[in-house]
């Protein structure tokens, strides 16, 4: 099913919030662990497994490996692209051999921009410009990155979503974006992506908390604030972390879909633990 048909009713799978779970290419390439985590949540019926690419993301044959098990345990797989390094041949091959076997959806981004940038090919700049691409040459149905506070390359938030209007323009049926914590950054984003005049899904990526390091690693790379209950955990590391992780991203969760969102995207960082519990708190 395409984004723009998922998450535009609100009876799909018979549930009012839409769970979609993000996963990554194990590093030992040993999906049974995965698989198995993955049969876990299915009984959440999420609209969508992602699967990340790039960065840690191994070869694209092993992406393609992940994505039929995701296809075969009957889920609906969206692989995300980055296109840093990627020429235009690469890419339409990818989005051949994905839509050859059945995937109506992708996740279209930049990616990060290596140090080693001269032994990149440098055929799209911008996630847009690759937002465009995948939009002429096939049918797929295009997710875009969102950030609730301002990517950091950005010199401001009015600016980054002037960006993000361009990806809209170019094609895109929803944004998915990246982890906040705290909500209100979140609501102000919606309302000024509304006031740009975009009206696509904005589905909020929300990270269970699993350690102090994690946070520590995560809020560390991009732009994002940190409340004063995350930030005593960061500094005390308390042994219940997780159930005191499990809590907030349940308050947080409850307080999104009280707001209205179409749906969750979970990162899940390969386990179905902490996000089972945060889904059955708020189911
Ligand atoms: P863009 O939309 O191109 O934006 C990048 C920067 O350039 C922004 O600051 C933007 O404001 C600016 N910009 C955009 N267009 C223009 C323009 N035309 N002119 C001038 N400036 C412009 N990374 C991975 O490597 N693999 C993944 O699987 C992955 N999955 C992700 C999933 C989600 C939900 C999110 C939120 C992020 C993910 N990322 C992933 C991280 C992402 O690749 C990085 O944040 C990257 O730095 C930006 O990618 P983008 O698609 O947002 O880029």
């Amino acid at each position: 099913m395409e984004l723009s048909e998922i998450y535009r009713n609100n009876d799909v799978h018979n549930s009012k919030v839409k769970f979609s779970f993000e996963i990554f290419p194990p590093k030992d390439g040993d999906i049974s662990e995965l698989f198995d985590e993955l049969r876990v949540l299915k009984k959440y019926n999420p609209v969508l497994v992602s699967l990340t690419y790039g960065a840690n993301g191994g070869s694209r044959t092993f992406s393609i490996e992940l994505l039929r098990t995701i296809l075969d345990l009957e889920m609906n797989a969206m692989p995300h692209f980055t296109c840093v390094c990627s020429s235009k041949e690469v890419v339409e091959h990818y989005i051949n051999q994905i839509e050859n076997m059945g995937i109506e959806n992708i996740l279209a981004l930049r990616g990060d921009i290596p140090e080693d940038v001269e032994v990149c090919n440098f055929d799209f700049k911008y996630a847009n410009e690759l937002v465009e691409y995948i939009t002429n040459r096939s049918t797929l149905s295009i997710g875009v990155a969102g950030y609730p506070e301002g990517h950091i390359e950005s010199k401001s938030l009015a600016q980054d979503i002037e960006n993000l209007k361009r990806k809209v323009d170019a094609g895109a049926s929803a944004i998915f974006t990246q982890l906040f914590f705290d909500n209100e950054k979140f609501f102000r984003y919606v309302e000024l992506v509304r006031k740009a005049g975009i009206n696509l899904p904005i589905i909020p990526g929300i990270m269970p908390i699993r350690s102090a390091k994690q946070i520590h690693h995560m809020t560390s790379m991009a732009k994002i604030s940190i409340p004063k209950a995350i930030e005593d955990i960061i500094v005390n590391e308390p042994e219940d972390i997780k159930s005191f992780g499990v809590d907030y991203v349940s308050n947080q969760c409850r307080e999104l879909v009280d707001f209205g969102v179409n749906g969750l995207h979970f990162f899940t960082l390969n386990h179905s633990d902490l996000t089972s519990k945060i889904i059955e708190n708020i189911m």
